[in-house]
């Protein structure tokens, strides 16, 4: 075996996540003392909610540590049905409880996807798409929205149709709606229609709506119809990661899917992971089954509200408003070709979010990392004080380019 041939060559080529690069720069400016603003984790602040944290407690206390059903807790599957509003339209048997949502994808590439099939993507694709399409084989392509950046990086039922007609493999399209990075949210009409393009060409639609609750302005989340058609194509992803407080590293996540899927993707599981951790699985039960709080939800909208209104003070930036989720997505592209005060050109989103760190001692996620240069993606889940700082940080930041 030669040197280069000791890593796969599929998953030697990974680089380790931007966000991650920044973030160790981030924790260097800190260790000298200097002040950091974190704009770039995808994490809810705050306390870990009581009930949460004690069903946790209570599992491991009552020894519900044995190995459990390996397509999770049937209780959590059920109250799973309920929390997303379908239980009259699915049985339980059409739940799979994953290792957080990042398991649910990789399970559907992995049960859908032969070798060399299409895997068609969103405009602004998550990190984690495009490696866990190329790990499980498949071929990821981008959909690009002849609308640009008008239509906001959002697919309408055109531009998927178009993809699909150049190209007979395709298997699925993933679509994440509220979007992670750009902070959109489809509608019921453009949900609808890409439901029923995809439909008519027999490929899966999957849904990631992780952060179906964030949705601001008094609005819900739009639904997908289901009739026995649409529960053939559609699968949903979901799970506790984003809607609560705290809850990314309890790792549970679910798929709701068409019954010969969620069985493929239940027995593989079976061999993989036998399910998710059982306290956990309790912990997410708990998340669940009581009435949503809101507060989290208000909370967000309201620092939502406060970038908003900095936008003024950003020479260049040209803020995209954010319906839902806890992102705000910059238009960088007006500062490409200004100067730093160090004499360095910007010409592009990560440079931008280099300087930022160093100037200003802000960390965001430049756009290249969701496949999208000239963007920078603003984690507002983050104090008050952090918030109102960082984007004063920002603001003198972006003053001081010539
Ligand atoms: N999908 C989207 C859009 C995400 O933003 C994330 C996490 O950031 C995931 C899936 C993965 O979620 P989890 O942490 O539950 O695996």
């Amino acid at each position: 075996m030669r040197d280069n041939e000791r890593l796969s060559t599929r998953v030697g080529k990974f680089r380790p996540s931007l966000t991650l690069e920044l973030k160790t720069l981030a924790s260097e400016r800190r260790d000298r003392g200097l002040p950091v603003f974190d704009f770039g984790l995808g994490e809810t602040k705050g306390p870990l909610a009581t009930r949460i944290r004690d069903a946790a407690i209570e599992a491991y206390r009552e020894g519900r540590t044995v190995y459990g059903d390996p397509a999770g807790l049937r209780e959590l599957r059920e109250e799973v049905l309920k929390w997303l509003g379908c239980g009259a339209a699915y049985d339980v048997e059409n739940v799979v409880i994953t290792t957080g949502a990042k398991q649910s994808l990789f399970n559907i590439f992995l049960a859908a996807c032969n070798p060399a099939d299409c895997a068609l993507l969103d405009a602004a694709p998550w990190v984690s798409y495009q490696p866990l399409a190329v790990s499980s084989l498949a071929v990821p392509v981008m959909v690009q929205p002849a609308g640009g950046k008008a239509s906001r990086l959002k697919v309408n039922g055109a531009d998927l149709e178009r993809e699909l007609g150049m190209r007979p493999d395709v298997k699925l399209f993933l679509l994440n709606s509220p979007v992670n990075p750009t902070g959109q949210l489809y509608s019921s009409a453009e949900l609808l229609e890409l439901l029923a393009v995809c439909v008519r060409n027999r490929v899966y639609l999957v849904l990631d709506r992780l952060y179906w609750r964030v949705v601001f302005d008094g609005k819900a989340f739009p639904e997908p119809t289901l009739d026995d058609e649409t529960r053939r194509w559609l699968i949903q992803v979901d799970g506790i990661s984003k809607n609560f407080r705290r809850t990314g590293g309890l790792r549970i996540g679910w798929t709701v899917a068409p019954t010969d899927l969620a069985q493929a993707m239940a027995n593989l599981q079976s061999h993989y992971t036998s399910g998710p951790s059982m306290p956990a699985q309790y912990a997410a039960l708990a998340a669940i089954d009581a009435d949503y709080d809101n507060e989290m939800c208000q909370a967000l909208e309201r620092k939502r509200d406060r970038v908003w209104a900095a936008r003024e003070t950003l020479p260049g930036v040209d803020v995209w408003p954010t319906p839902a989720s806890f992102y705000s997505f910059w238009d960088v592209s007006g500062v490409f070709g200004r100067t730093t005060p160090g004499g360095e050109t910007l010409d592009g989103s990560e440079k931008i979010a280099r300087y930022l760190l160093g100037e200003a001692g802000v960390v965001t996620a430049p756009g290249s990392a969701f496949l999208q240069e000239g963007y920078l993606r603003i984690s507002f889940a983050v104090h008050d004080d952090e918030l109102e700082a960082g984007l004063a940080a920002c603001a003198e930041a972006f003053g001081a380019l010539r």
